[in-house]
């Protein structure tokens, strides 16, 4: 209530609260009176109340992700088979832009496994930003990508961009990964959140840690609670990285929820030359896991060569992140 409030003000307002059913805690200071009101707030006509005489303003105290806020629960771990993401381990990902082949898909895939990675990655439908760029093999894609899970025992996600397609991609995937592009797409984010697969959900690049946390919320309310949020890096102002990898992200939201935070550093800055010292940073900033473009030939990587390292750097890259994860009592 404002400092000024009457009292047939202050009581109005509680008689207003009790008429919706909710519970009325009036809080008498010295200086104001704030009323605590207890109850589903979904059922709260905020604009009438902030409206009455007397009232300064109205404000939530619970998060509007409720399932996902750190309120009711403190961490959360993602399974994904025998991979754990969001425990003591931390979990790495890595593989090419885009599947192009099985011979690149294959070798990639094996090299990774043995430097250390968990979890394959690699694009079979692409959202690229010109139509005429290539778009992914599609279901070939994915055929290539089960075909190296079965040569080498990791697992492997894969982006789906369309609702239509959720379906399709959850018989080859371990992980359905959302895009940047597509945080805010609701009817995409739907249609993950009624499947049982775990979800790999990208900050929109425009995109704050609310509006990243209501877009899991979305998944999250169909029944779908394995969500894993990767920051990749937001639109400034500065044009000589591609992104601005938000390392903030890390310890930010591990304040605001309890899902796994993992970081990718290829898109995060775009640049090849970036990306061993922002994976050094994620790691020591406590993220749960990355998710690293890694190619046998980066070079001649059909999509997103510039932010691709080769595999002899990834391997070198593990055996760093490998000691900066003991110092904070984690490992790779
Ligand atoms: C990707 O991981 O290949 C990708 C397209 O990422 P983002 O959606 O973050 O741009
Ligand atoms: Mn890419």
């Amino acid at each position: 209530m404002k400092k000024e409030a009457k009292k047939e003000n202050i009581e109005n307002a509680i008689h207003k609260i009790e008429s919706l059913k909710l519970r009325p805690v009036p809080l008498v200071g010295t200086e104001r009176t704030v009323i605590a009101i207890i109850g589903d707030e979904r059922i709260l006509p905020v604009n009438k109340i902030k409206a009455m005489p007397g009232v300064e303003k109205v404000m939530e105290v619970l998060k509007p992700y409720k399932l996902a806020s750190k309120e009711g629960k403190k961490a959360s771990k993602v399974r994904v088979g025998d991979v754990v993401i969001g425990g003591q381990e931390v979990i790495i990902i890595a593989g090419p832009c885009a599947v192009e082949s099985e011979k690149q898909i294959v070798e990639i895939a094996k090299s990774v496994k043995k430097s250390g990675a968990k979890i394959l990655r690699g694009g079979a439908y692409k959202p690229r930003t010109g139509p005429y760029d290539f778009q992914g093999l599609g279901e070939k894609g994915l055929k290539l990508l089960a075909k190296a899970r079965d040569a080498t025992g990791l697992k492997i996600v894969t982006e789906v961009i369309d609702p239509r397609d959720v379906e399709l991609v959850s018989k080859y995937t371990d992980i359905l990964q959302v895009g940047t592009r597509n945080m805010q797409n609701y009817p995409l984010l739907k249609e993950v959140g009624k499947t049982k697969m775990p979800v790999l959900l990208k900050r929109g690049m425009w995109a704050n840690y609310k509006e990243l946390l209501l877009a899991a919320e979305y998944i999250m309310a169909q029944g779908n609670r394995e969500v894993i949020l990767c920051e990749r890096g937001v639109r400034t102002f500065e044009t000589y990285t591609r992104n601005t990898l938000d390392i903030n992200a890390v310890p930010s939201l591990k304040e605001l929820t309890h899902l796994p935070v993992i970081v990718d550093p290829s898109h995060g800055t775009g640049k090849k030359s970036l990306v061993t010292p922002m994976s050094r940073a994620a790691v020591a900033a406590g993220a749960d896991g990355l998710i690293i473009e890694t190619h046998c030939d980066p070079e001649n990587a059909i999509v997103d060569a510039d932010q691709t390292i080769d595999l002899d750097e990834f391997a070198k890259l593990m055996k760093q992140l490998d000691a900066i994860a003991k110092v904070i009592g984690r490992k790779i």
